[in-house]
């Protein structure tokens, strides 16, 4: 019955405690000094009962109270069983209760700006990635429309343009898989569904495994793959081989691209670093004005937005790159300079 007092209820009790108290300590006095006892030590005494009495009385009757409306503020701020077994401690202390109590609250308040700011971030990137997933989607999707339409409109009989319009729907049914793929694969390594397997391998095996794969592109775009001299041992390092195939499969990719057209290099090099092997790729090609770099690793970020296409690429390259080195708890930087060349490094963890 006592326990959801008001303080109007709370004050009234305790007044009444305390005046049954006090009416005692004067009959006291009174029985004391009708029954011949010095007045002065009687009075003394029930003057000593009765402020110890209100002391503890007027001391418990605050800390139930006060301890009972930090509970259930403790309750809404808190969501952990254990996060209440401090507050009991802290209305011992009832001088620090107060500020430590405001302390937690002002701290549970920020905690929770930060998350609708963050929330708030999220819903913005989440609507623009939807705009720029159709924005991209879109663009081969109406051209196979309008080559597949002019083809059933009668182009299908006309022999000067059948065979490349049909061409021209394959390139980009292609770009379309580009895109659902890479797209595919960026939502698995957001989301932490991909687990890297790691393993110990040669670096240098997998730069040759990629020159391999792309010699015919680069013979085709006039440039030259190469290992920078002075990697001529193995480079053993620890991480998932396949994404790391990946990573450098899209930098050399990357290089061709926006390489110098005819006479153009591409070059890998390795430098040993303490625990760590930094890789780096560069290029004599377009390069890039200072202004792009920081965003060069967000999403469908292009600047040749024309050469791009046209090599089929998604603009989800580097954001994949950027992902996979994350994943590995390595980063990934970039220099250029317009009209003279790119270099993109990135380290690995040297095998133990
Ligand atoms: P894309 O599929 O368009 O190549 P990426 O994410 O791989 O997408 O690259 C993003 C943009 O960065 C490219 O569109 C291009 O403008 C620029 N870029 C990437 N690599 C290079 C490079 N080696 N030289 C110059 N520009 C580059």
């Amino acid at each position: 019955m006592f326990k959801n007092l008001s303080l109007k209820a709370i004050a009234f009790y305790t007044t009444i405690v305390l005046t049954v108290f006090f009416s005692l300590c004067m009959a006291m006095v009174f029985i004391g000094s009708s029954n011949g006892l010095p007045l002065l030590s009687v009075g003394m005494l029930s003057l000593i009962l009765f402020f110890l009495v209100s002391y503890f009385t007027l001391k418990y009757v605050l800390e139930q109270y006060v301890f009972r409306r930090i509970k259930v503020i403790y309750k809404i701020i808190r969501n952990t069983k254990d996060s209440l077994a401090g507050i009991e401690e802290k209305t011992d202390q009832a001088a620090f209760m107060l500020d430590a109590v405001e302390g937690d609250v002002a701290e549970w308040a920020k905690s929770r700006e930060d998350e609708i700011e963050t929330l708030k971030t999220l819903e913005n990137y989440r609507k623009r990635f939807l705009g720029n997933v159709s924005h991209e989607l879109k663009t081969p999707i109406f051209s196979i429309q309008g080559y597949i339409y002019t083809l059933l409109d009668g182009g299908l009989h006309d022999d000067s343009i059948n065979e490349r319009y049909l061409k021209r729907a394959a390139r980009n049914v292609e770009r379309l898989l580009t895109i659902v793929k890479d797209l595919d694969e960026i939502s698995k390594l957001e989301s932490g569904e991909l687990k890297l397997q790691i393993q110990k391998f040669d670096l240098k095996e997998v730069v040759k495994e990629v020159f391999l794969d792309m010699e015919l592109k680069a013979k085709q775009a006039g440039i030259a793959l190469n290992f920078k001299s002075g990697a001529d041992q193995p480079f053993i390092v620890e991480g998932d081989r396949e994404l790391i195939l990946r990573v450098l499969d899209n930098l050399l990719m990357n290089s061709i691209k926006y390489g110098k057209e005819g006479g153009g290099v591409s070059k890998v090099s390795f430098y040993e670093m303490d625990k760590l092997i930094l890789v780096e790729v560069s290029d004599n090609g377009i390069g890039i004005e200072e202004k792009h770099l920081k965003h060069l690793f967000d999403r469908f970020y292009r600047i040749e937005k024309s050469r791009s296409r046209e090599s089929g690429g998604s603009g989800l390259g580097l954001s994949i790159v950027k992902h996979i080195l994350e994943a590995h708890n390595q980063t990934i930087n970039v220099r250029s300079t317009p009209g003279k060349g790119t270099t993109f490094g990135f380290t690995l963890e040297k095998a133990k």
